[in-house]
């Protein structure tokens, strides 16, 4: 007699399955496409409820239970979901997304096939100054006649490093060699697949203001056109509890208590303690990261440190 058991349909999202293998355009000729995806919100709630045990069932509704494990990092359930995407993005950026480690990649190989003819152009308008306050930032762009002659040797030099890269391979020179002085801005292409609690961790790291504008655009996509189709409950806790979110440490929790209170001497007597309002000789304060980190804090609240008006 056939063993009996239960029989499952493997979990499909439509709003995600009607972009399947659609071209998100990044940059000027990047994209990200979706090539397959396992998992879903119910699947993140199903595993939770396997290691929860099925009496929690009926009490925790779906969305609920996802805030739950958002807002308390348990973050397994949400490994349970895949996806795998293909994306096409100058080297530089791909330098810096290949960095999360938690992912499975292929690579375009440029010692197999001929390197692929398209480099990352920037337009005169998109030439950014270097940031004053953050030294790996940017801010702020160049005036538009600087940015044109710019974006002239930009395009004089890719088109001459293209040739030579060309000749050398004409010549017969490999093409593990030929490519070496190719520039960075060259686009590559890779099929990256990560889980879900992975990517929400990519995205947090790479959809904010401190990372480079050119990856962010692709988190943003990836963020905004494909996660938030494919499980939004979960997209939607991350919003909340992850990427929207703002932590405080046990000292500016401490701070925080006396503003809150009007006790601004206190407040600044604490920050005195923890060595944020040291001056230098002309009596302005030095730099430290952590008083103006928690300064923007305190700016998201419509709080005034008090030590700025002193
Ligand atoms: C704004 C910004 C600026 C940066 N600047 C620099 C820079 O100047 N120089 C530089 O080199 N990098 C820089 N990085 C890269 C950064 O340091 C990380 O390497 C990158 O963001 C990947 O993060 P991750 O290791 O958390 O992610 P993943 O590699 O995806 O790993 C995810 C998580 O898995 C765990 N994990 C993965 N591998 C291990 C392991 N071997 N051991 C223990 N735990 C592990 C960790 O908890 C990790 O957070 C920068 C990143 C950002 C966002």
């Amino acid at each position: 007699m056939a063993e009996e058991f239960e029989r499952l349909e493997s979990i499909r999202v439509s709003a995600l399955d009607e972009i399947l293998g659609k071209k998100f355009k990044v940059l000027d000729d990047g994209f990200i496409r979706v090539i397959d995806y396992m998992g879903s919100d119910e699947a993140v709630v199903q595993a939770a409820r396997v290691s929860y045990g099925k009496g929690t069932k009926k009490v925790r509704q779906d969305r609920g239970l996802i805030r739950y494990l958002m807002r308390h990092k348990h973050t397994t359930p949400f490994e349970m979901c895949e996806i795998k995407l293909h994306v096409r993005i100058p080297m530089d950026a791909w330098r810096q997304w290949i960095r999360h480690r938690t992912a499975n990649v292929n690579e375009y190989s440029t010692r197999y096939s001929v390197a692929i003819d398209s480099a990352q152009e920037t337009l005169p308008g998109e030439w950014r100054f270097q940031a004053k306050d953050n030294k790996q930032g940017s801010s702020g762009f160049v005036d538009e006649k600087l940015g044109v002659e710019l974006s002239k040797q930009e395009k004089q030099l890719h088109q001459t490093l293209r040739e030579i890269y060309e000749k050398r391979v004409e010549l017969g020179v490999a093409r593990e060699q030929a490519r070496k002085d190719l520039p960075l801005s060259t686009y590559t292409e890779a099929y990256w697949k990560v889980d879900l609690h992975n990517l929400l961790h990519f995205l947090k790291l790479r959809m904010e203001k401190h990372a480079q504008l050119e990856i962010r655009k692709y988190a943003q996509i990836i963020g905004e056109e494909i996660v938030s189709k494919w499980v939004p409950l979960t997209w939607e806790a991350f919003m909340d509890f992850t990427f929207g979110a703002t932590d405080f440490s046990a000292s500016e929790m401490k701070i925080l208590k006396e503003l809150v209170a009007k006790n601004n001497n206190a407040a600044t007597e604490l920050a005195e303690e923890f060595g944020w309002l040291r001056k230098n000789e002309s009596g302005a304060l030095v730099k430290s990261l952590e008083r103006i980190e928690f300064e923007e804090k305190l700016g998201k609240l419509n709080l005034t440190p008090p030590w700025i008006s002193r």
